[in-house]
């Protein structure tokens, strides 16, 4: 079919996706300063973004509240409504100015709050949960359609279809692959803004992808309009070798490939959701992570390169983890058998195992504290195991690690488990 004069001059050019935190957006500055880094680039962008500043914290408790009927919700809700509006005013320049659409948005979360309950927590958390993107997105699209900057405002969530496990649900990929090719359309515009984090199931009920999700949400859309590049902007100026919060000299990663970033991620980097390489790796689509503060520094690229890379030690560390050891009750060997029911146990109990060790007749498992129920959880356990755990561990994974690293990340604490393979030692210690 006949291409339009703007579809044939771009059909060379690559769209790139921006990705922008709820860090880069916490208040009138930070979104003045994302138009003011859109305006500088050429081509066409589409912009990801997540809640404003801690907005998805707020709106956790928001939906506490609401969903045990208690008295704040209103004043948290007025929480929600007055952070964004008085930003939004900044940005207009006055109340009056602020555009119709936004009080709208924010006034469809005000109703939802008088639906009556459903006795489904998680289902009623991703009703409540997606404004804070909802509303980001619409607010930045409008800044910017303000400067001067058209762009288009796609609600990702009739696009990107899920299954329905809410607060943590699956992308249908055909359907979504389908929807977006259709619906992500530039038209005219230089730029498209939507939401991380949102999608719906085919019923319309929103959902979500899981806390952080908005980078994946940027990989999913990069992979499926075949993009140039992803940029994740963040606060720090790439991927460190650690978290500079925890360690005072940190060097950053230039350059990293796909499997080591999701090594890192998973093992508890922060920096970028551990979902968001397979979809770029599948398509070879780079990832950018740079900084919003410093947007002229290169920041780390993530790829598949074609030369080896030096390979510095990198620390991270996990929170909050629990040593379970298993030990049949009568002083047999541990089996296959035995390790496949407790692997059975430990995903119907959705605990994630972060390490394995075994002797003879001891399992151990380190695995996340769940947030509620453990003492229940290990009862249960009980019922075909001795059963002994530890709470409050910290997990150390140094990839790359030498003897030095090592010596100087476990000094002074106790170990209660360790394993080295040929690239990467895993410490459980206090
Ligand atoms: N706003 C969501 C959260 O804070 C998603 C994201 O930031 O990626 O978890
Ligand atoms: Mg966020």
């Amino acid at each position: 079919y006949p291409l339009s004069l703007h579809d044939a001059l771009t059909i060379y050019k690559q769209m790139k996706v921006f990705k922008f935190g709820g860090a880069s957006i916490k208040d009138a500055r930070g979104v003045r300063n994302v138009a003011s880094m859109l305006a500088k680039n050429d081509g066409e962008i589409l912009v990801v973004v997540s809640a404003m500043g801690k907005t998805t914290d707020l709106l956790e408790t928001l939906v506490r509240s609401y969903f045990n009927g208690w008295d704040e919700t209103s004043a948290i809700f007025g929480q929600f409504r007055a952070f964004h509006l008085s930003l939004a005013g900044e940005l207009f320049g006055s109340d009056e100015k602020i555009p119709a659409g936004i009080p709208e948005m924010i006034g469809e979360l005000e109703k939802r709050l008088q639906v009556p309950l459903s006795l489904l927590y998680d289902f009623e958390y991703d009703q409540l949960i997606c404004y804070g993107e909802l509303v980001s997105s619409l607010i930045l699209s409008c800044y910017l359609e303000e400067t001067g900057l058209s762009n288009r405002w796609i609600d990702i969530r009739p696009s990107l279809r899920t299954d329905d496990k809410f607060r943590e649900a699956s992308v249908n990929w055909k359907w979504t692959e389908m929807l977006v090719s259709n619906n992500f359309q530039f038209n005219s515009h230089r730029m498209i803004v939507t939401q991380g984090f949102i999608g719906s199931t085919v019923t319309n009920l929103s959902t979500t992808l899981g806390r952080e999700g908005s980078d994946y949400t940027a990989a999913i859309l990069a992979s499926m309009l075949s993009a140039e590049s992803v940029t994740i902007w963040k606060d720090v100026p790439g991927v460190l070798n650690a978290d500079p919060k925890l360690f005072p000299d940190t060097v950053l990663l230039k350059e990293l490939s796909y499997r080591e970033a999701i090594e890192m991620t998973y093992s508890g980097a922060q920096v970028i959701h551990p979902k968001t390489m397979k979809p770029l790796y599948n398509k070879s689509i780079p990832l950018m992570v740079r900084s919003f503060v410093n947007p002229e520094s290169p920041g780390t690229v993530i790829h598949q390169p074609d030369h080896p890379l030096e390979l510095i030690p990198v620390f991270i560390t996990r929170e909050n983890q629990v040593l379970i050891t298993f030990s049949p009750y009568d002083f047999s060997f541990i089996s296959s058998g035995d390790i496949s029911t407790v692997f059975a146990m430990m995903s119907a109990k959705g605990l994630k195992v972060n390490l394995i060790q075994k002797t003879a007749i001891d399992l151990n498992l380190l695995v996340d504290a769940p947030e509620l129920g453990l003492e229940t959880m290990v009862l249960d356990m009980r019922k075909e195991y001795e059963v002994k755990y530890n709470t409050g561990l910290t997990l150390i994974t140094i990839r790359h690690y030498t003897a030095e690293s090592v010596e100087k990340l476990t000094s002074g604490r106790k170990i209660y488990i360790e394993q080295y393979s040929r690239l990467t030692a895993k410490l459980a210690v206090v």
